[in-house]
C-alpha cells in the first residue's frame, strides 16, 4: 500500500505500511548531512513531513522521496574577457526520475547552492506530479551574478557546465529551461553545445528555446499567464470582480512583468512593482503596458531602472510585501514572506509567482488569516506545463498554434486548481498542504507500482 487518504487504503497489496508512517508516527525527516547547512532544502523537507503526517505513505518510499536521486557538483572554468580565468561552480540535482526525465529550469544567481537547488527539484516533482505531467523533478544553477558577467562570458559559461552536467542530462533523461538569471538564449547555447556532442540538432534537449530553433510560441508568458489563470479563479470563488482589484508585484522578471500584463489586461489595477533594484507604487494604477515596454527598449546591459519609470512614485521594496491590496504575488526569490512580516500582510489572496515564497513559520500565521494562497507548486506550474507541450512538439517535430497552447495550458492549469481545491475544501486542509499532497502521492503512487530494483 502507497498512499491513501489517512485512514483510508487504496490497496492492501502490500499490507499495512510498518515503521511509523501515517497521521500519527511519521518518521523526523531529518536532512542528509550534504543538505543540513540549506534552510531552502530544511523548508522542503517540513514541506515533504507536513503531507505525510496528512496522507499516509509508505515509510520507504517516504524516506526515497527526502533525498535527491541524484546529484552532480561540476568547476565550470572559464576565461575572462580581461584574460583571467575564473572557476564557477555549477550544480545540476536530479530529485526523482520515477514518472519521466527530469524537468527543470538552471538558475544563475550567487547564492545558489546545493540545498537550494535540491529543494527547488524537490519542488519540480511535486509540480509535475500536480499538473499530471510525465516528467521527474531536476533543477540546476552555477554561483554567478549574471548582471556582472559580459555576454561572452556567460555563453562560455553556460556551454562549459553543458559539457560538464552532459554526462547526466539528455532528452530522455534531464531536460533543463529557463529559471533566474537565464534566458531564451542560455537555452539556445545549451542545444547548440548538446548537439555538438551528439552530432545532430537536438531541440528536445531544452525546453524555453528561442522559437527558430523549437521552441513553443507562449512559453516565456506562460508562467506568468498560468499565475493569472489561478488568480481569477481565486477571485470567482471569493466573488471579487477583477475591475475593483488591485495587485502588487514583487519581481518584475519573466513571471512577474507577465502577471502584471495580465492582470492589468483583466481589468485589476497594478498598484506598485518591484525588482533587485528598486520599487515603484501608483495608486491610481501603473501603466504596465508603458512600463514593459519602457523596460524592453533600454538596453539589457544598461540594467533598466523601474524607479526611472514617468507616472509612478519610488517607494520602499521592503515595504512592498505588506501594502494593502486584493492579489499579492510575489515573483522573486525564496523566503521573502516570513514570520516577521507574515503578520502584516494586508492582501486578499496571495499569487506565488515564485518557487518557495513563504517559509513554513509563516504558513502558520498565514492559515490563521482569510488569506487564499495560491502555492508556488501550482501557481507557478504554467511554465513547465508549456516546456511540455514543447518537448512533445520537438520530438514530434509538428508546431502548435499560440491559440492552441494557452487554451491547453488553461486547461491543465484550470483542471489542477480545481483538484487541489477540491481537496483543500473535502479535508480542510490549507491549500498549500493539499497542492503538494496531490504531487507527492502522484510520485509516492508511482515509486510504489513501479517497486524496488533490485
Ligand atoms: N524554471 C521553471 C520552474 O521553476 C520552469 C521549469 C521548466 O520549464 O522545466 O518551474
Amino acid at each position: 500500500m502507497a498512499v491513501s487518504p489517512a485512514g483510508a487504503p487504496v490497496s492492501a497489496r502490500e499490507g499495512p505500511a510498518s515503521g511509523g508512517v501515517g497521521p500519527k508516527g511519521v518518521p523526523d525527516l531529518s536532512p542528509d548531512p550534504l543538505f543540513e547547512h540549506s534552510v531552502v532544502f530544511q523548508m522542503a523537507l517540513r514541506q515533504l513531513q507536513t503531507v505525510a503526517e496528512h496522507f499516509e505513505i509508505e515509510s520507504g518510499v517516504l524516506e526515497r522521496l527526502s533525498k535527491p536521486k541524484r546529484a552532480l557538483i561540476v568547476s565550470c572554468p572559464i576565461r575572462m574577457d580581461k584574460g583571467h580565468t575564473e572557476n564557477f561552480i555549477g550544480f545540476r540535482v536530479q530529485h526523482s526520475l520515477t514518472s519521466g526525465p527530469a524537468k527543470g529550469g538552471l538558475r544563475f544567481h550567487p547564492n545558489v547552492d546545493l540545498g537550494e537547488v535540491a529543494a527547488l527539484a524537490m519542488w519540480m516533482s511535486w509540480k509535475c506530479g500536480i499538473m499530471n505531467l510525465p516528467f521527474g523533478g531536476g533543477k540546476g544553477g552555477i554561483a554567478c551574478d549574471p548582471a556582472t558577467l559580459s555576454r561572452g562570458e556567460r555563453e562560455r559559461l553556460t556551454r562549459r557546465y553543458t559539457e560538464e552536467v552532459g554526462v547526466i542530462i539528455g532528452p530522455r533523461q534531464d531536460v533543463m529551461a529557463p529559471d533566474m538569471g537565464t534566458d531564451e538564449q542560455t537555452m539556445a547555447w545549451i542545444m547548440d553545445t548538446y548537439s555538438a556532442r551528439v552530432g545532430y540538432a537536438c531541440p528536445e534537449i531544452v525546453t524555453g528555446k528561442p522559437v527558430e530553433l523549437g521552441g513553443c510560441v507562449g512559453r516565456r508568458e506562460a508562467t506568468g499567464r498560468g499565475v493569472v489563470y489561478c488568480v481569477v479563479e481565486a477571485l470567482k470563488e471569493l466573488k471579487i470582480a477583477p475591475e475593483s482589484a488591485t495587485a502588487v508585484v514583487q519581481g518584475f522578471g519573466n513571471v512577474g512583468s507577465v502577471a502584471a500584463a495580465e492582470l492589468h489586461s483583466r481589468g485589476v489595477k497594478v498598484i506598485a512593482v518591484s525588482d533587485r533594484y528598486g520599487a515603484i507604487r501608483n495608486d491610481k494604477g501603473l501603466d504596465i503596458p508603458a512600463l514593459n515596454k519602457y523596460m524592453s527598449e533600454a538596453p539589457p546591459e544598461s540594467h533598466p531602472m523601474l524607479t526611472n519609470f514617468p507616472g509612478a512614485e519610488a517607494c520602499d521594496p521592503n515595504e512592498l510585501l505588506t501594502m494593502k491590496c486584493t492579489v499579492l504575488v510575489p515573483a522573486a526569490l525564496e523566503r521573502v514572506i516570513d514570520e516577521k512580516n507574515a503578520p502584516k500582510l494586508q492582501c486578499r489572496v496571495i499569487a506565488e509567482g515564485a518557487n518557495g515564497p513563504t517559509t513554513p513559520d509563516a504558513d502558520k500565521i498565514i492559515e490563521r488569516s482569510d488569506i487564499f494562497v495560491i502555492p508556488d507548486v501550482l501557481c507557478n506550474a504554467g511554465g513547465v506545463t508549456v516546456s511540455y507541450f514543447e518537448w512533445v512538439q520537438d520530438i514530434q517535430q509538428l508546431m502548435w498554434s499560440e491559440e492552441l497552447v494557452n487554451q491547453k495550458l488553461r486547461e491543465l492549469m484550470l483542471r489542477s486548481f480545481a483538484t487541489v481545491r477540491g481537496l483543500a475544501v473535502d479535508r480542510k486542509l490549507p491549500m498549500r498542504v493539499a497542492a503538494l499532497s496531490v504531487g507527492v502521492k502522484k510520485v509516492a503512487l508511482e515509486k510504489d507500482r513501479r517497486g524496488l530494483f533490485p
